[in-house]
């Protein structure tokens, strides 16, 4: 490993902060237990519930989709 790889840029360190943060909020599927992914809500949802702490989340695996607070 070279001094320059080990040399930590801010846009890095920033990539890093933002892995851990989605790791700390990790969400599991309630039907198979793999990790959910957050995905973009519905038009209509973002229409008349964009005031809502409501995140959108699809399991890969079983495809289902369902709505979190938080
Ligand atoms: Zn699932």
């Amino acid at each position: 490993m070279t001094t320059e790889i080990e040399e930590k840029s801010p846009l890095v360190i920033i990539h890093q902060k933002q892995i851990n943060t989605h790791h700390h909020h990790a969400l599991h599927c309630r039907r198979c237990g793999n990790k959910i992914s957050r995905i973009s809500r519905d038009r209509l949802v973002k229409l008349f519930l964009f005031w809502l702490p409501l995140k959108k989340y699809v399991c890969y695996r079983c495809h289902r989709k369902s709505y979190r607070w938080g």
